[in-house]
């Protein structure tokens, strides 16, 4: 059967952005049936739009994580000073019912 082949330019556009994604695409024959075939990436202007704030936001929590820690580790020397003034205070609390006692038997 005789056969034209004829060449066709487009252009192409991201539906969602409006970008131009000419260099996304791609023709091809298709193996089985012959029929022309049209692959199309993905538009790297609405990945970056998505992944973005994506990254934007990992990054404000990782922020976040940083300040807790530092809180955390805040809030362990603040324990530690309390626990030994705790136990400062029990030792004369002891010291002093050890006089008052002595005091009392004599
Ligand atoms: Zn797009």
């Amino acid at each position: 059967m005789p056969e034209i082949s004829v060449e066709v330019s487009f252009e192409a556009y991201c539906d969602r952005c409006g970008s131009g994604i000419c260099n996304n695409v791609n023709t091809r024959t298709s193996r089985n049936r012959g029929y022309p075939q049209i692959t199309i990436a993905p538009c790297e202007a609405c990945i970056s739009n998505a992944v973005d704030p994506i990254i934007d936001e990992v990054d404000n929590l990782k922020n976040e994580v940083d300040n807790l820690n530092y809180e955390v580790n805040e809030l362990k020397e603040i324990n530690i000073d309390l626990k030994t003034d705790i136990r400062v205070a029990n030792e004369k609390i002891n010291e002093l019912e050890e006089r008052l006692f002595n005091l009392q038997q004599s």
